[in-house]
């Protein structure tokens, strides 16, 4: 089925500028708009006409005004969120899960498929069925979805489109978002999982009004996304924020990454795992045993967790002493187990954070598995409304679905 590109009405920075504006704050007023943007209230009422012509923005009712003799009430603008839907796709070793969601990111229909193998054609059919599959739950998803977001961990180069390392995957510089935009006629963005989580954040949750912000994740890997005024950090080399590779504990275990002692060495799954069969002796010991045995009380596990929780706490103060965020977001499925380390994390985090940098507040919470696909999403929301001048990669025109 041939498919029409996006008609977003993105014609300038002022035109992305008011839309994302709208987006993350609406309903909000024209004069709030500007007020927030700097630019003048002609510009908005310019900037912002073409997307209520195209159903994007809508005037929603204005509050009465109580004080008489204040002029006619401003009519505020928002989003009328299902004007369009995105895929978000977020691929691990082991299996793909998708999300539908609408404009505000919020996850309409969600389906986890496991993968066959890794290799990329394999892959690459494996995301097509699912996208076929996500939207064929509704007429609305197929007529009014065109672009998709995928996460993936490792070295990802969204600007081409290129996964250039995939560790888990065992992958090199695959042009994946061309393959994908080939085979789905959906217009692709690749980005970097913690990145894509990140992006969600900023626009959709916890970063909304912070000038700067860290979402720090804990799981089979530490990462993290650094905001600095709003844009995300992206580093001269493509890495930055890597708090997984700060070193925390000297002569400590080695590290994948060829370092000694990285707080990723010490607290991902795998760390604790194969500390935990050390400490008991039992190389067969799984992480749920693990689990169970720390929350019995079997102090030898529990000191495991409580090491993993200090050498996250150390690498959190990093982060605030080096960057001085207002917030941190600490998420990720390790916090599944989050009362076995909670409290070292809090204790290690404000002994080591440096004066006023304690102040920024850490929000710890669990992170669903459909998250990661959502902040695929959210990628791809922000693709549609970037400046047209922004997108260095061109899209092609819709293909086949
Ligand atoms: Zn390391």
């Amino acid at each position: 089925m041939a498919r029409n590109r996006p008609r977003a009405p993105i014609t300038s920075p002022a035109a992305a500028t008011v839309f994302s504006t709208v987006l993350t704050r609406g309903p909000v007023t024209r004069v709030d708009v500007a007020r927030r943007t700097g630019l003048s209230s002609a510009a908005v009422t310019k900037a912002a006409r073409p997307f209520i012509e195209a159903g994007y923005m809508a005037e929603v009712a204005a509050e009465e005004r109580t004080v008489p003799g204040a002029g006619r009430p401003a009519s505020p603008l928002d989003i009328r969120a299902e004007r369009e839907f995105f895929v978000g796709v977020k691929i691990t070793g082991d299996d793909l899960i998708g999300v539908v969601t609408d404009l505000r990111a919020q996850v309409h229909n969600a389906q986890r498929h496991p993968l066959q193998s890794r290799a990329v054609d394999s892959v690459v059919a494996a995301i097509v069925n699912l996208v076929r599959a996500l939207l064929a739950e509704s007429q609305e998803f197929l007529e009014r979805a065109h672009c998709l977001g995928v996460a993936v961990s490792g070295d990802v180069d969204r600007a081409s489109g290129q996964v250039r390392y995939s560790p888990f995957l065992g992958w090199h510089d695959v042009p994946l978002a061309e393959l994908l935009e080939e085979a789905t006629g959906l217009m692709t963005t690749v980005e970097n999982d913690v990145k894509a989580l990140t992006i969600a954040e900023q626009w959709f949750g916890e970063g909304i009004g912070a000038s700067s912000f860290a979402l720090v994740t804990v799981g089979a890997g530490i990462g993290c996304g650094l905001v600095a005024n709003g844009a995300l950090v992206t580093g001269a080399f493509g890495v930055a924020g890597e708090i997984g590779h700060v070193p925390v504990a000297d002569g400590g275990p080695p590290c994948h990454c060829g370092g000694v002692g990285c707080v990723e060495a010490i607290a991902s799954t795998h760390a604790i795992v194969a500390q935990a069969r050390l400490a008991v002796g039992e190389p067969e010991l799984s992480m749920d045993q693990a689990v169970a045995r720390a929350r019995s009380g079997e102090e030898t596990v529990r000191r495991v967790f409580a090491q993993a929780g200090h050498a996250i706490g150390l690498g959190l103060a990093a982060v605030a002493n080096l960057f001085g965020p207002e917030r941190i977001v600490v998420s990720g499925e390790g916090l599944a187990v989050y009362d076995l380390f909670d409290q070292q994390i809090q204790e290690s985090f404000a002994r080591q954070a440096f004066g006023s940098a304690a102040r920024c507040g850490l929000a710890i919470r669990a992170l669903p598995f459909e998250e990661w696909a959502r902040g695929a999403a959210a990628v791809a929301v922000q693709t549609m409304f970037a400046p047209e001048s922004t997108r260095s990669r061109q899209h092609a025109g819709h293909l086949n679905t």
